[in-house]
């Protein structure tokens, strides 16, 4: 059977991170593809599972070395990207590989792996909830929050683009429906 991928796709705050973490730990099948990114590590990450963290040199040579499967400049001067090898690497393995990436990103990853992959929204049931989750999360500082907000605004225009919506409001409803979507993906024999 066809190697297969799970896109989870959202604005900032929305609760990707911890739906995907969520799914890593019940769903022995995943594995998640750890993407680059030039952004700072927060106190809590570590390189290599969380990202792997490279200067903008190293970037911009991975771009040159025609490396991402899609990249982006997600945030002004931050570049985020999914490595070719990385997928290879988790298939290799014989993983189901589950994506954490922004709107854009997720919509490129379908568009090249077209059935093969599963292309989850996870939505906020606000943009207020959304605004307050981010603020509490405590990750940004304040002029990196509006601009985080600004683009979360902008992406949620596109969710009719994806498989699947999730609403993110109570979180054990979130955690049961995303189990229960990627369960039945990950058995689906749809694919050639
Ligand atoms: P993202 O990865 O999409 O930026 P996170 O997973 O970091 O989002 O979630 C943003 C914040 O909201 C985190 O502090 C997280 O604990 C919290 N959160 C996520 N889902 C919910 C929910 N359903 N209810 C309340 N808080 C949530
Ligand atoms: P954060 O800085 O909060 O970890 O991530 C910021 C945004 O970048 C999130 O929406 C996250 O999903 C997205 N992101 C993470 N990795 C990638 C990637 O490889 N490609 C793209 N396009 N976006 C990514």
């Amino acid at each position: 059977m066809s190697n297969k991928l799970i896109i989870f796709s959202a604005p900032s705050g929305s609760g990707k991170t911890t739906v995907v973490k969520h799914l890593l730990k019940t769903i022995d099948k995943l594995a998640f593809s750890v993407s680059v990114t030039t952004r700072q590590k927060r106190p809590n990450e570590v390189d290599g599972k969380d990202y792997y963290f490279y200067t903008e040199n190293d970037f911009l040579k991975a771009i040159k070395n025609e490396q991402f499967l899609e990249y982006e400049e997600v945030y002004k001067g931050l570049f985020y990207g999914t490595l070719k090898s990385e997928v290879e690497r988790l298939w290799s393995q014989g993983k189901t590989v589950i994506f954490d990436v922004d709107v854009i990103g997720g919509l490129n990853i379908k568009k090249f792996y077209g059935e093969q992959a599963l292309a989850v929204f996870l939505r906020p049931p606000s943009v207020e909830i959304l605004m307050d989750r981010l603020r509490k999360r405590e990750t940004e500082v304040e002029h990196h929050l509006i601009e985080r907000i600004e683009k979360a605004k902008s992406e949620l225009k596109y969710e009719q683009q994806f498989d699947k919506v999730i609403v993110n409001d109570v979180l054990n409803d979130t955690f049961e429906t995303a189990e229960n979507l990627v369960a039945n993906f990950i058995k689906s024999h749809k694919l050639t």
